[in-house]
């Protein structure tokens, strides 16, 4: 039977955004994909929020995204104010709109580039776990055997059904039709709102429109047609556009769901098979990419013996509660989106409450991913925070913080006196840097906080340990974070 250390079930953004984390810890890994192909049928996400961008920059491959990718300032709107992030503290202060067939193809290519098994055009059926590993049964009757099995295969995951993992949460209040379409008339872009949803209409980049109008009833099983769209849109628009034919037409609907737990025994889970929610806020994709980078290499520490399996709690720890925020957020927007008198009511005072520059910030940091806090303890306000991306000053020149990223290593960062830190018993799994920084330290939301003289920088961005001119507690986040110091 064919071994591997880790399988993925499931190529989509989470699935080839972990095999790219284990891959660089070099963890032999493995995806079991159903699609033949990387292409989508429907249309999904429109765009890249900023956090995530951030994670890309810190692997070095954002520039392939932005390369193809448009840069929009102001996105969408929570209770009918535009959001935008232009005066945060990051590099990345925009939305990159990119379709998520883009975005996969993208990031299948990176993948390519690494040493990672992709076994094309078959389905996970099922899996069977012991103490040391899982056999995982494929479609075509062959089963692989792994160390760990993580199910990145979407809302309706296999994978989490197999593993008996509970999905609680609320089903749907709203279904609605997306399509891309072509259309001989002139359409009234934009978003227009009655009692029951949303429906829009904006421009595609090849002269096509998007276009999401929502269901008179619930529960549709059926495989929507042109003909439905085009009764939807007379029936909200008065017209349906001279709607002509559609590249793409697929429903989807604001469930809202939540694993009870990210991880059983040796089966783990990321992304939508995790969590599902409504498209409004465009949290899915960038979600399921940072559960990735949170599990990435915990698992590839764990696979090495480095750290203990305890590890592992550690990502439903930290991540779940970020899911649970993310539904919140998403079924805050949807039911903000109706309207109705008593909506409209709700959605002037929040709008109202949002023109404080504070509330504003505080929204926008939420639905950028910019304002994710682990929880680690007391302390510094970076710790658990992400490490903003700053430009040091080293011996060999200038370098930016989230290119020391790249490998997906840790990274400790001495701004104090160089040597004064010593990692030697870490030196095979932690780069120590000396550099210096003179200017400001700023975080999104919390604004200004005070210089450290030191930072732990786990693989995934986030804050382990900060320096306040003692080594007190290095040690110890060391090795609760990246394994034993070597007794040598
Ligand atoms: C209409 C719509 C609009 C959206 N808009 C946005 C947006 O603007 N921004 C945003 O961030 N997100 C958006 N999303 C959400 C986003 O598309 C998802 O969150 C994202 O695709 C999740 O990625 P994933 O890899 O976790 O799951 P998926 O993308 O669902 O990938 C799962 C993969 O697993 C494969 N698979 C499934 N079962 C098996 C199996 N048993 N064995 C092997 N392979 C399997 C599938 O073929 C697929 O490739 C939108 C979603 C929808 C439906």
């Amino acid at each position: 039977m064919t071994e591997h250390a880790v399988v993925i079930a499931g190529g989509g953004p989470t699935g080839m955004m972990l095999a790219a984390e284990l891959a660089l810890a070099k963890v032999d890994v493995a995806i079991v994909e159903r699609r033949a192909g990387q292409d989508l049928a429907t249309s999904r996400s429109r765009g890249l929020l900023s956090r995530t961008i951030e994670v890309l920059d810190q692997r070095g491959v954002a520039d392939r995204f932005l390369a193809e990718g448009r840069v929009v300032h102001v996105w969408g709107d929570f209770a009918g104010v535009p959001m935008g992030i232009s005066d945060f503290p990051t590099r990345h202060n925009y939305v990159l709109a990119l379709s998520q067939n883009h975005i996969e193809r993208i990031l299948a290519g990176w993948v390519g580039e690494l040493p990672v098994t992709i076994y094309r055009g078959r389905d996970v059926t099922g899996f069977a776990q012991d103490d040391v590993g899982v056999e995982v049964e494929l479609s075509d009757g062959a089963s692989l055997r792994a160390e760990y099995l993580v199910g990145c295969d979407g809302g309706r995951s296999r994978v989490r059904k197999a593993a008996g993992i509970d999905f609680p949460g609320w089903d749907p209040a709203t279904s609605s039709l997306i399509a891309e379409v072509e259309m001989d008339g002139e359409p009234e872009l934009g978003v227009q709102r009655d009692d029951k949803g949303v429906h829009a209409i904006g421009p595609l980049e090849d002269g096509r429109f998007g276009v999401v109008v929502r269901e008179e009833q619930l529960g549709q099983t059926d495989e929507p047609t042109l003909q439905d769209l085009s009764r939807l849109l007379v029936a909200v628009r008065g017209t349906d556009y001279g709607l002509r034919s559609a590249t793409s037409i697929s429903r989807f609907t604001d469930t809202t769901r939540q694993a009870a737990s990210y991880r059983t025994g040796r089966v783990l889970l990321a992304g939508d098979a995790a969590h599902v929610h409504s498209p409004m806020g465009g949290q899915g994709l960038g979600t399921g990419v940072q559960d990735a980078v949170n599990l990435g290499w915990k698992l590839a520490q764990v696979v090495k013996r480095t750290s203990p399996q305890s590890l592992l709690d550690t990502y439903h720890a930290e991540r779940h509660p970020v899911g649970a925020r993310v539904l919140q957020t998403t079924m805050a927007l949807t039911a903000l989106a109706r309207e109705d008198a008593r909506v409209s009511a709700l959605r002037e005072i929040i709008a109202d409450l949002l023109s404080v520059e504070d509330a504003r910030k505080r929204v926008a940091a939420r639905l950028a991913g910019l304002d994710i806090h682990y929880d680690l303890g007391e302390g510094h306000p970076l710790l658990g925070r992400r490490m903003p991306d700053l430009d040091l000053m080293t011996a060999d020149g200038p370098l930016r913080v989230y290119i020391l990223l790249h490998e997906a290593r840790p990274v400790l960062l001495n701004l104090g006196d160089p040597g004064g830190l010593d990692v030697a018993a870490w030196a095979d799994r932690v780069r120590a840097i000396d550099a210096e920084y003179l200017g400001p330290w700023e975080l999104p939301v919390l604004g200004a906080v005070t210089a450290p003289t030191a930072v732990l920088i786990r693989p995934d961005g986030h804050v382990a340990w900060v320096g306040d001119g003692t080594d007190d507690g290095l040690a110890g986040a060391l090795t609760a974070w990246f394994g034993q110091p070597d007794a040598t």
